[in-house]
């Protein structure tokens, strides 16, 4: 199915054939105090398909509360189309199924993952692009800033972590600029922070795509900021809430 809001810049919508998967892993790296980044090999990563860098698949998980299994949304961080290896990053937290999962993973266990359902490509020809976050937006965020094909597009990212040491560096084409918003020693939730990060970002001269991927709550008012006081125009807005507080295992699409 192909979507196109009226504008000049495309935006794709992809579909896949839902898969289920065993995945074995490889190797699994500390990459801050908060995030452990997995690589996976398998046989069933031979028709692995993952088009958009804010793709999700499913993590099917054991239930720790009796048999059977819940499902938890991840990013396909990279995907290596020679080595048939997959990439995901996982920010730690205080409790849940694939937290508990990643913690004690360990190079040979294995993991059931499903999908992706289908990608939403957004193309490379805004003038600017605005990537809003917190520790869960950041393997999209990442893998987007490493996708853009075109030198020098501006980029700015607004993301919120507990401090310097969680921040992550990333390769790109990119004029990227990188803005930090620190949670340790503020007294503000993340809403706020990010917020008050994104009086960094001027809005530019020609057209610009906004993400936006944190907290439900927090992802909602800073989607309500950038439409009813910033101007910006809904159909180049993409908000999610990629975690809900006190809710296991939710997801709520704000904006598509
Ligand atoms: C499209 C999409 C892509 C995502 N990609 C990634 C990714 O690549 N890497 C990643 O780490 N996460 C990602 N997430 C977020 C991840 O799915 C949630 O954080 C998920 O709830 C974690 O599952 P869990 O089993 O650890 O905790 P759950 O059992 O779901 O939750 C247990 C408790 O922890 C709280 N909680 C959940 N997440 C967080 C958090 N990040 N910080 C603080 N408290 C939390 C819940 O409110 C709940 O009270 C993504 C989410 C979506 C919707």
């Amino acid at each position: 199915m192909l979507f196109r809001p009226r504008t000049r810049h495309r935006i794709d919508r992809v579909r896949y054939e839902p898969k289920r998967r065993l995945l074995t892993v490889e190797t699994r790296t500390q990459l801050t105090p908060s995030m452990l980044r997995f690589t996976f090999a398998s046989p069933d990563l031979a028709d692995f398909c993952s088009c958009a860098p804010d793709d999700h698949i499913k993590l099917f998980l054991p239930d720790p509360h009796g048999p059977g299994e819940v499902m938890r949304d991840y990013t396909p961080r990279a995907f290596d189309e020679a080595r048939k290896i997959l990439t995901i990053d996982f920010a730690l937290h205080d409790a849940g199924p694939a937290t508990a999962w990643a913690l004690a993973a360990q190079p040979g266990d294995t993991l059931a993952i499903g999908g992706p359902r289908g990608s939403m490509v957004v193309a490379d020809d805004f003038d600017a692009y605005l990537l809003v976050g917190d520790e869960t937006a950041l393997p999209a965020i990442g893998r987007r800033l490493e996708s853009f094909s075109r030198e020098k597009i501006p980029v700015t990212t607004v993301v919120v972590v507990d401090g310097p040491e969680h921040a992550q560096t990333f390769a790109t084409m990119a004029d990227w600029t990188p803005v930090w918003a620190f949670r340790r020693g503020a007294h503000a939730d993340d809403a706020t922070l990010l917020r008050r990060a994104l009086n960094a970002w001027a809005t530019p001269e020609g057209d610009a795509y906004v993400w936006i991927a944190a907290e439900a709550g927090a992802a909602r008012r800073l989607r309500d900021y950038m439409l009813e006081d910033r101007g910006h125009p809904k159909a180049w807005l993409k908000a999610s809430g990629y975690w809900v507080r006190g809710r296991a295992g939710a997801h709520e699409k704000l904006d598509a």
